[in-house]
């Protein structure tokens, strides 16, 4: 017999779900789940203004969220807001702040409550990275990535347990890396740095369970359109075929972390805690640990 319409639709959809080069909201979108899964609730996004999190605010927005944006750069997490509101529909609060600055992260906080009244998910997106030896980087670099990544990801998890989530529980999904896992070249900074906020995760799950929170860590691979890729290297891997080596042969798309991070911060991952989801394509288990073609300097020799 001939499938039901319905079916024969679903048997056409395409098996990686597109996505949009640069800080721009996906012209189309098909839901995969309800559109109401995040109906009501609020999430507070670090580094929503621009890649990863960025595409995390707009997906979270079309299945009914609200969320709130913040960053250093006003102008940067304003502009998102209002594309992101325009594509979604959904409300969008754009915020100044530092995730190295308490104070900052507080007035944040204190703002996003006065607008929403709550906030249900927190996304740690927020940080910095760049590629260099040890031996060429500098104290204050690795303290840097350390300020940003690992004291940002605790200052801002510690300010939301005080201000809401003791005491009407929440959900915190930390965005981490995989590159400590095999010790990757030229990234002692950020591998340290995401590994210490892996170990934060644990910690926190354990202490804060009983208060109804969940703490995640998502770590994501190579993904394509962000600034993450285009500083480690990642047009010379897609250029010179790197990509193949990677399990499922391709590097990731933002709408795919976004994806995996929405599973995370909704009740379909309710009982999921102190645990981290690596969301690459199997990338850590097979790529090779390449300094030559991280700096890009292999393409020179190749050519
Ligand atoms: P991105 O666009 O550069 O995002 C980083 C964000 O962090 C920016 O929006 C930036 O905004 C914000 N930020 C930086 N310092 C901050 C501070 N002190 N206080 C508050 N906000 C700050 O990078 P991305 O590539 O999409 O990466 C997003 C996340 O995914 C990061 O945690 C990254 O480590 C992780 N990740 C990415 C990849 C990848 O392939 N791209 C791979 C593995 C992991 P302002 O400049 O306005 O502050």
């Amino acid at each position: 017999a001939a499938p039901a319409p319905a079916m024969a639709e679903a048997a056409a959809a395409p098996r990686v779900p597109s996505d949009e080069d640069g800080d721009e909201c996906l012209p189309q979108y098909r839901h995969l789940l309800s559109p109401d899964l995040l109906a009501g609730q609020v999430a507070f996004i670090t580094g929503g203004g621009s890649g990863i999190g960025f595409r995390i605010a707009e997906i979270f927005m079309r299945h009914g969220c609200r969320t709130v944006i913040a960053s250093r750069n006003l102008q940067r997490v304003s502009e998102a807001s209002q594309k992101l509101m325009a594509a979604t529909g959904q409300q969008c609060l754009p915020l100044s702040m530092d995730v190295r600055q308490p104070q900052t992260i507080a007035a944040a906080v204190d703002e996003a409550l006065k607008e929403f009244k709550r906030i249900d998910i927190l996304i740690n997106g927020a940080a910095g990275n760049f590629l260099c030896p040890a031996s060429a980087l500098s104290f204050n670099a690795f303290k840097t990535v350390i300020d940003i990544d690992t004291m940002g990801t605790f200052n801002t998890s510690k300010v939301l347990f005080e201000k809401y989530f003791r005491d009407h529980g929440g959900v915190i999904v930390n965005i981490t890396a995989t590159l400590s896992y095999r010790g990757q070249a030229l990234q002692v900074h950020a591998g340290a740095a995401k590994a210490a906020i892996d170990a934060m995760t644990r910690h926190l799950a354990v202490e804060w369970g009983p208060n109804n929170i969940r703490v995640n860590s998502l770590a994501p691979g190579p993904i394509l359109g962000t600034e993450g890729f285009r500083r480690l290297g990642g047009k010379f891997a897609e250029e010179s075929d790197m990509f193949s080596t990677i399990p499922l042969q391709r590097a990731g798309n933002k709408t795919e972390i976004a994806h995996s991070t929405l599973y995370l911060a909704s009740p379909l991952s309710s009982y999921v805690t102190g645990t981290t989801l690596v969301v690459d394509g199997g990338s850590w288990l097979t790529s090779p640990n390449c300094f030559s073609a991280l700096l890009g300097t292999a393409s020179s020799s190749a050519k």
